[in-house]
Order: structure tokens, then C-alpha cells, then sequence
């Protein structure tokens, strides 16, 4: 089987494409990267220092000095990474509605941007990597050998982001998550810097009437087209 070396999977918040790249690397046997909890990462340690998120420099600065990384542990709670800020397993503190809300401002400054490229494209070299996020298609891995843009309707995505905060024993507001998730849309699409964008070579595959098995398996069956092609040529 002729595997692609590197899995590209764009798409907005909401739209599975962290629990359908984390199942489809599970089946593969690939890397799973989360790339906005680097995003999240960087976030959370602007709100423990109190960083003004209006200042870019900053901003910039607490990006370049972060040491993050991913760790091979993963405890039994249902997380589908870790990561570290310099040695420190931060991960249970990235899903905070105080990340949620700040996160798509911090991601919007270029600095910060530039400060986690070479990061995500050490980690995408090693191959046999599914990398998720808003521009890997199109800036951190655009050679990559398949893309995917992971898309679902608004009220669909929010209904989901509801169901997992019941589920996971939190309390929930429907409109509150579906104004959050709007406003991450504008902000993540309309950015001057590398705005979530579907690469024009990315597949497009909209979950909205899927589970998540059936996203998972219409996802490998991509996977497989892609070998079927390669393996012929
Ligand atoms: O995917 P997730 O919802 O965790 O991403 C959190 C935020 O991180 C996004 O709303 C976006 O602002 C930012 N992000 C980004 N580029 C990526 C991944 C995430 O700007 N590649």
C-alpha cells in the first residue's frame, strides 16, 4: 500500500476534523497533530501572564521563547494529544471557554504565526503525519500529499460542541457556543495572515449529515482512492 507521507486537514471549528484525523491516524497508524493547541498553547500562557492580547510584540515574543511540544504520553481521559509548554503538560487547560474566546485573536497576530511554522513543519517532516488545522494545505505543509477540507453547517457543528460539553459533565449554552463559533469563523477566515482557506487541490467533505464512524470511513475511503491512484501510477 502506497500511504501518503503527510495528511493535510483544514476546516472550521467544529467541523470533527480533530476527532476524525485522531480516528483516521489511529487506523493508519499515523502521527496526530492538533496544530490549534499549539495556537490554544500560546493563548493560555498569555493568559497567565496577563499579556495585553492587543499587543502583538508580546505576543510575538511569548510565542518565540515558548518551548512547546508533543509528548508519546497519553493518559486514559480522553484527550487525543499531549502537550507540553516548557516540560509542563498543559493540555487539560487548552478547552477552557477562556482559551476559546481569546484563542482566534492570539492566532490572528503574524508573529506568533511565524513563530509556530517551523515547529509544525519539523513535525510534518517526519511523515506519516495527519497535521489538523485552519492553513496547513495552504502555508505549513502545501506540498502535502493529501489534503482534506473538513467542512459542517454552523448549527451542526454547534450542536456537537454542545452534546461533547454535556457529555464531559460541563454546563452548556447552545447560542452562547453558536455565537462563539461564528465569531472564531470570521475572525480565523477574514485574517490577513494565513486565513482558513480550502486549498484548491484539498478534498472537500461536509460532515454535516455524517457520524462521526461514517466521516471516518468516508475520510479512509479517501485514503484509499489516493492509494488506488498511486499505487497504479
Ligand atoms: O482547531 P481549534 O479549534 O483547536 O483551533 C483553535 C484556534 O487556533 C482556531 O480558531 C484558530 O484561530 C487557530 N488556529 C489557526 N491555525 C491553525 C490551527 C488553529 O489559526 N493551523
Amino acid at each position: 500500500m502506497v500511504l501518503p507521507k503527510t495528511i493535510a486537514v483544514d476546516g472550521p471549528a467544529g467541523s470533527g476534523k480533530s476527532s476524525i484525523s485522531f480516528a483516521l491516524a489511529q487506523r493508519l497508524s499515523y502521527l496526530f497533530v492538533d496544530t490549534g493547541a499549539f495556537y490554544r498553547a500560546i493563548t493560555l500562557l498569555a493568559l497567565e501572564q496577563a499579556i495585553d492580547l492587543d499587543d502583538k510584540a508580546r505576543l510575538t515574543a511569548l510565542a518565540e521563547r515558548a518551548r512547546l511540544g508533543l509528548s508519546d504520553h497519553l493518559p486514559d481521559d480522553g484527550r487525543q494529544y499531549t502537550i507540553l509548554a516548557n516540560g509542563r503538560d498543559i493540555t487539560p487547560l487548552l478547552s477552557s471557554s477562556e482559551v476559546d474566546s481569546c484563542v482566534s485573536i492570539v492566532s490572528a497576530v503574524a508573529g506568533v504565526r511565524q513563530a509556530l511554522l517551523d515547529l509544525q513543519r519539523t513535525v510534518a517532516a517526519r511523515g506519516q503525519v495527519i497535521m489538523a488545522g485552519r492553513d496547513i494545505g495552504t502555508i505549513v505543509v502545501p506540498d502535502a500529499d493529501l489534503k482534506l477540507y473538513i467542512d459542517a453547517a454552523l448549527d451542526m457543528r454547534a450542536h456537537r460542541r454542545y452534546q461533547q460539553r454535556l457529555t464531559s459533565g460541563e454546563s452548556a449554552d447552545l447560542d452562547a457556543i453558536r455565537a462563539g463559533l461564528s465569531s472564531r469563523d470570521t475572525i480565523d477566515s477574514g485574517r490577513e495572515v494565513a486565513p482558513l482557506l480550502r486549498a484548491p487541490d484539498a478534498i472537500y467533505l461536509d460532515t454535516s449529515e455524517l457520524t462521526l464512524d461514517e466521516a471516518v470511513d468516508a475520510a479512509y475511503h479517501i485514503v484509499c482512492e489516493w492509494d488506488r491512484a498511486h499505487d497504479a501510477s
